[in-house]
């Protein structure tokens, strides 16, 4: 073999600078495109040999020792892409070599409905989660026990497979994967029987969860590296757990406060009374003034959801509702009669109201369950 520094007509002790301008002219005026002759194309071959020697400090240290720089690096030439290098100075193009067989693993997503109260005071639950784990029977390197990984014997070990094509530039070298190993670079003949050779198995396990004061429908909590295990048993990805907080029966919810509908009878509405409402936090009694108009609201501080960040409640928001009497007795018809007459009010009952705030409840509650 002649010497590959003369080859690329650069001194023994020229820069990776210098290797590469000089290859970059060699292979401009040496170029299929440009110079088809055989005999050159043969010389090129040998020059892009040099030159993929004398480019990899690696390479080339062993070949000033004595070696001849090709010995145990799959032979010379170093394909298409090479030459695109180092005429475009390249390093930025396809990932070159194996691809390894351990891959980093996906994040996995699970949702939990919790009701409102959970959401609000923060709860632990089990979730069952199904996702990939690591191989207890290879450890993640998905070869049968006493078994590993050859080296393949199609690529030796490149991952990858040069070929001659030829292309409207002339004859090129393009690389494309091994069949033979999936451009792993290496084979696995007896695979781990429990995974397939996967390295990781779908397995369904409990992952407990501690579900923070205040959450909302939609938030997501990240438990990291409790995710899909990656191929080959790589590093799992990260569990995120949805939440979903379901309808309450009568409470609902608008950000840290909530809202309900409190029925008043007309009377207790007129003279004044105190009413029991539910709230998350048990029942409270709610003190209604003389007069209280059906549609008024009525604040009961920190009955409201936690706040998620800040800590503290919201409000919860009676809405007064006043219940007129559909059916009366006799009586009570007489009693109303009499009262009405004393208020003066018989007159006055076709008179059109200006503009009826009754309702703003159920108006409000439609906005929220439409
Ligand atoms: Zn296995
Ligand atoms: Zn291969």
């Amino acid at each position: 073999m002649s010497d590959l520094y003369q080859m690329l007509g650069v001194d023994r002790s020229a820069s990776q600078d210098e290797i590469k301008r000089a290859y970059r002219k060699l292979a401009r005026e040496m170029h299929p495109d440009v110079n088809p002759d055989p005999k050159v194309q043969d010389r090129f071959k040998e020059v892009t040999a040099a030159y993929e020697v004398l480019s990899d400090p690696d390479k080339r240290s062993n070949y000033d020792r004595g070696g001849d720089g090709f010995t145990g690096l799959g032979g010379g030439f170093g394909g298409f892409s090479d030459i695109m290098d180092a005429f475009f100075g390249g390093g930025g193009g396809s990932p070159r070599g194996p691809r390894p067989r351990m891959r980093q693993g996906q994040d996995a997503l699970i949702r939990t409905t919790i009701d409102l109260s959970e959401a609000c005071f923060g709860t632990t639950r089990e979730i069952g989660v199904e996702t990939a784990v690591i191989c207890q029977e290879c450890g993640g390197d998905g070869c049968a026990s006493g078994t590993s990984p050859k080296t393949c014997e199609i690529c030796k070990g490149r991952g990858e497979i040069q070929q001659v094509t030829r292309s409207f530039i002339g004859q090129v070298m393009t690389t494309r994967p091994c069949s033979n190993c999936q451009g792993f670079g290496t084979t696995i003949s007896q695979p781990c029987r429990e995974c397939a050779g996967e390295g990781r198995v779908r397995a369904r396990r409990s992952v407990e969860v501690k579900i923070p004061a205040g959450v909302e429908t939609g938030n997501r909590m990240q438990l990291s590296g409790q995710g899909e295990v990656g191929p080959g048993g790589g590093p799992a990805g990260d569990l995120f757990v949805e939440f979903i907080v379901s309808d309450h029966d009568f409470l609902i919810r608008e950000g840290d406060d909530l809202h309900v509908s409190v029925n008043v009878p007309m009377t207790g509405a007129a003279l004044g009374t105190s009413v029991t409402v539910q709230t998350l936090d048990g029942e409270v009694e709610l003190n209604i003034k003389p007069g209280t108009q059906s549609g008024s609201v009525i604040p009961i501080r920190g009955k409201g959801m936690t706040r998620l960040r800040g800590g503290g409640r919201g409000e919860l928001y009676a809405h007064i509702d006043v219940e007129i009497p559909t059916k009366l007795s006799k009586e009570e018809s007489q009693l109303l009669e009499n009262f009405a007459n004393l208020r003066g009010e018989k007159s006055r009952a076709s008179q059109v109201k200006k503009s009826s705030d009754s309702g703003l409840f159920s108006k409000f509650k439609d906005a929220f369950r439409n």
